[in-house]
């Protein structure tokens, strides 16, 4: 069961993560996702690997700006992308380096094997090579997020479309999947990825709507996050599009909580908490005739297959 979007870096998760992490991994949790919000940000999520928690659980990043966290102030949007492209640019070189050390470091693919094995039996396609063994076992960093377009807040929408295209650029160039965010938006975001050369993949985080919508994603090669709107007993039309997702395309459903955001229902007034993506499963088990054990599986296959953790 891997969670693909949860802030781990924002309160009350950051100041407790060794106990926020335990117990994830008590609850079957073997992998998470943290996506990059402001250039803050990214400084913190390039430090969790080196942090002595990062042996309880592989925790991978992304390099995002949130349209949320955006600057009011249009002159300060381009320094702000030059550093946003420079901060990617370092994260694979460096993720490179550390690999190449690593390797040198370690007699033969079977010691990778022996480490990354006992960090993530559920998702295959992380221990398809040595290579990929490493950035298993600890996390990596592996996708372009989290931005998108929201119609709820006050920041222009034209800057918001014009951070949102530097992101699909610079995915595209790195190859990496993006992580799209949301909210009142999905014909803007129709609109910004066909004028866009992007032809990559990603995810659309907490993904809401109906059959449509969601078809018209996963044709475009996107998987779509599944988090707590669906244990709302009054979320109908987002759950009659899982229940058709599942019976269609459970390759395209990727577990999420975002978690300290979107309390799951009967946990309104308190943080959301990755080990809270039981209920996610639950729900979605409930919804069709799959065991909880075969959703964990699928969509932990769907994870490996989107961010390719082993690639780094
Ligand atoms: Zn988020």
């Amino acid at each position: 069961m891997i969670d693909s979007h949860c802030h781990l870096n924002l309160a009350p998760l950051g100041s407790n993560l060794t106990e926020v992490l335990r117990k994830a991994k008590q609850n079957g949790v073997k992998r998470i996702m943290v996506p990059g919000i402001t250039p803050a940000s990214w400084k913190v999520l390039s430090s969790f690997n080196s942090q002595p928690y990062c042996d309880i659980l592989p925790i991978d990043t992304a390099i995002g700006l949130h349209p949320y966290f955006l600057p009011k102030e249009r002159d300060e949007i381009p320094p702000l992308l030059k550093q946003f492209e420079e901060a990617v640019a370092g994260a694979v070189v460096n993720t490179k380096e550390s690999l190449s050390v690593a390797e040198g470091a370690l007699p033969n693919s079977q010691g990778f094997l022996a480490v990354a094995q006992g960090c993530d039996p559920e998702a295959q396609g992380c221990l398809s090579n040595a290579q990929g063994c490493l950035s298993s076992a600890k996390g990596c960093f592996c996708a372009i997020g989290e931005t998108g377009l929201d119609g709820h807040i006050p920041v222009d929408m034209n800057v918001q479309k014009q951070v949102l295209h530097a992101h699909l650029d610079i995915a595209d160039s790195f190859g990496l999947p993006v992580i799209l965010h949301h909210r009142k938006s999905h014909h803007l975001l129709f609109e910004a990825l066909k004028a866009s050369s992007f032809e990559g993949r990603g995810v659309i985080h907490a993904f809401s709507g109906s059959t449509d919508v969601a078809k018209r994603y996963i044709d475009r090669g996107f998987c779509l996050g599944i988090g707590g709107t669906i244990t709302y007993e009054r979320a109908k039309k987002t759950k009659d599009t899982v229940t058709y997702l599942l019976r269609n395309h459970p390759e395209s459903i990727l577990l999420e909580t975002d978690a300290p955001d979107m309390p799951m229902s009967g946990r309104q007034g308190q943080p959301n908490m990755p080990h809270y993506l039981t209920d996610v499963v639950a729900a979605l088990s409930g919804l069709s005739e799959i065991e909880p054990n075969e959703i964990k599986t699928i969509t932990s296959a769907n994870y490996a297959r989107l961010f390719k953790p082993s690639l780094f």
